[in-house]
């Protein structure tokens, strides 16, 4: 939605672009609200991929610029991936109608022609960044003990699309905060859907909802510093899962918008994996 509105408005200036990190306003911290605007959690930090990007530099980046002058676009022929290569590779995503991320990926590559001999470059200079296939919001599985889960997110429940995914496992057994952070909400009272819930908010506005809880750990109260690894409370089946089998429903809402899958991240913290 609102997310296809706001690339095309960059198109008609050719040159100064945000430098990544700067791109958004965060989220009031503590509000403990959804903000109103989600934004892509791919933005910024985009996955690994194999390809080019802001901040290579050698051969493959100078055949890259030599094919985007080929095809109209102006930059010049220097070996270094800098802000006006990546305004050129989006301006050629555009004519290509591929969605403008600025970087050149696999695909793109190979539609151009050129076959990475190494993503990163000549000696001395500056590597290009390479982003870790790990996880992007987690620092610590939620669950501590014996468990199970599967990708089940999106799966048709009663009350819509799940909107996270279920970690199942015996009663009683430890959560613990996920990232570092601070409670946002809590109640000890069994109410609703998600029975007796937690949400714990990051540094950056990342919001995490922990459902279904048998207990919250004493002494924790909305507004609550909680620290990775931290005692949260213990897995229960309040709420609609009464009556089910223990788990934990987790979620993960990037900047307090729409929750997005947690399974890969989840995957990449869990310890027993
Ligand atoms: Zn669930």
């Amino acid at each position: 939605m609102s997310l296809g509105l706001t690339a095309p408005a960059l198109v008609a200036s050719p040159m100064p672009e945000q430098l990544p990190g700067t791109a958004v306003g965060a989220a009031p911290e503590g509000s403990g609200l959804p903000a109103q605007v989600p934004v892509s959690p791919a933005t910024p930090a985009a996955p690994a991929t194999d390809g080019l990007r802001f901040g290579a530099s050698g051969a493959d980046v100078k055949a890259l610029q030599r094919k985007l002058r080929v095809r109209g676009v102006k930059v010049q022929v220097n070996g270094t991936y800098g802000v006006r290569t990546r305004a050129g590779v989006r301006i050629l995503q555009r004519k290509m109608h591929l969605k403008a991320t600025g970087i050149a990926d696999a695909a793109l590559l190979k539609r151009l022609g050129i076959k990475i001999r190494a993503v990163a470059s000549a000696p001395g200079a500056p590597a290009a960044p390479v982003v870790p296939a790990g996880p992007r919001y987690l620092k610590v599985f939620p669950v501590v003990g014996e468990h199970h889960y599967s990708d089940d997110f999106g799966d048709p429940r009663g009350q819509g699309a799940h909107q996270g995914n279920d970690i199942m496992g015996s009663m009683g057994l430890p959560l613990v905060a996920c990232v570092d952070g601070t409670i946002s909400r809590l109640t000890r009272t069994e109410t609703g859907l998600g029975g007796i819930w937690i949400w714990l908010v990051d540094a950056r506005g990342n919001e995490y909802y922990y459902a279904h809880m048998e207990a919250i750990a004493p002494g924790l109260t909305a507004g609550s510093k909680v620290t990775a690894g931290q005692a949260l409370g213990t897995m229960g089946m309040s709420g609609d899962a009464r009556g089910t089998a223990p788990h934990l429903h987790f979620e993960i809402r990037p900047n307090g918008g729409g929750s997005i899958n947690p399974f890969t991240d989840l995957r990449a913290v869990d310890p027993a994996k």
